[in-house]
């Protein structure tokens, strides 16, 4: 199978071929047609199988074909379990949105300082990647809107309950729409 065939639009392939990839994972060949087609997906996945760009791809291929984000409202929200982790997403995101016009990635974790956050904020945001408590601190102080949010990813969901961050996140989803898709990928289904 070739990414051509995966029904994404011209300006994600042409990232994706800069990127100096070649063929969908497995995971991006299973995942990528049954988001893009709008299902909610819960997906096993391991680190290193190429998951991000299986979230991220069906993610940015719709911000593509949304009219010009106006407001200031988010469209695709990433919750990662770890700061590092949401490092890797936002850079990972840069690489495959870099042909999509002004397109705006904002990253609100912990243990860093607030400046950049709330200038980030303050701004268009079209993809937002945080980690749970920092996200909800910025709510909490009305920094940011969620009401706008069209894709949730829940990446690596296993270590995020394992953390602990169950109330934070299910707080996090009810400031989403209900018509919302969710894509969660974590490395156990278990339970
Ligand atoms: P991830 O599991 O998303 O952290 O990706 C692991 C690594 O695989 C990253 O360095 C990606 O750049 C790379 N990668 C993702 N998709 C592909 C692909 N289809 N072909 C080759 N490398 C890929």
């Amino acid at each position: 199978m070739s990414f051509d065939s995966l029904g994404l639009v011209p300006t994600l392939l042409s990232a994706v071929q800069k990127a100096g990839f070649t063929d969908p994972t497995s995971v991006q060949a299973a995942a990528i047609p049954k988001a893009l087609a709008g299902h909610d997906l819960m997906v096993s996945s391991q680190t290193g199988s190429g998951k991000t760009a299986a979230f991220m791809l069906p993610a940015l291929n719709r911000i593509s074909q949304m009219p010009p984000n106006k407001g200031s409202g988010v469209q695709v929200l990433v919750l990662t379990p770890t700061r590092e982790l949401a490092m890797q997403v936002a850079d990972a995101t840069k690489l495959y949105g870099a042909h999509i016009k002004d397109l705006r990635i904002a990253t609100v974790v912990g243990g860093m300082p607030y400046g950049a956050q709330l200038k980030a904020l303050s701004r268009r945001v079209d993809v937002l990647v945080a980690t749970p408590g920092r996200l909800i601190d910025h709510l909490q102080a009305k920094r940011v809107n969620l009401s706008t949010v069209h894709t949730l990813v829940l990446d690596e969901a296993d270590r995020m309950l394992d953390m602990g961050f169950i109330e934070d996140i299910e707080h996090i989803v009810s400031r989403t729409p209900e018509s919302r898709q969710t894509l969660l990928f974590s490395a156990t289904l278990d339970g």
